[in-house]
């Protein structure tokens, strides 16, 4: 199993795809099935992030971060089961 480290890394390879689609192997299974969803007010551009893989559903959370223009972002200012996209309950990289 991946690292937090190393799903840092990661996570720090693939911030800089974004907005476009982020083309590189979880570190964990190697499938290329990551994503990053942010959550945050639409009027600021600090938020946090939740980095993971759709394949075998493991990541992390980054709890402070720089939101890109144009990425994907939930708005904070919605109740949890209301914010969209959904992200699966993943197992948290330690
Ligand atoms: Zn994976």
């Amino acid at each position: 199993m991946a690292t937090y480290d190393q799903w840092l890394d990661t996570y720090s390879d693939a911030y800089d795809m974004l907005p476009g689609h982020v083309e590189i192997a979880c570190p964990n299974c190697g499938q290329r099935c990551l994503r990053i969803v942010f959550t945050g007010r639409p009027d600021r551009d600090v938020g946090y992030a939740a980095f993971w893989c759709d394949h075998c559903l493991q990541g992390i959370g980054i709890s402070r971060t720089l939101i890109p223009d144009d990425a994907v972002v939930r708005d904070i200012r919605l109740p949890a089961e209301q914010r969209e996209p959904k992200i699966p309950n993943f197992q948290l990289a330690v």
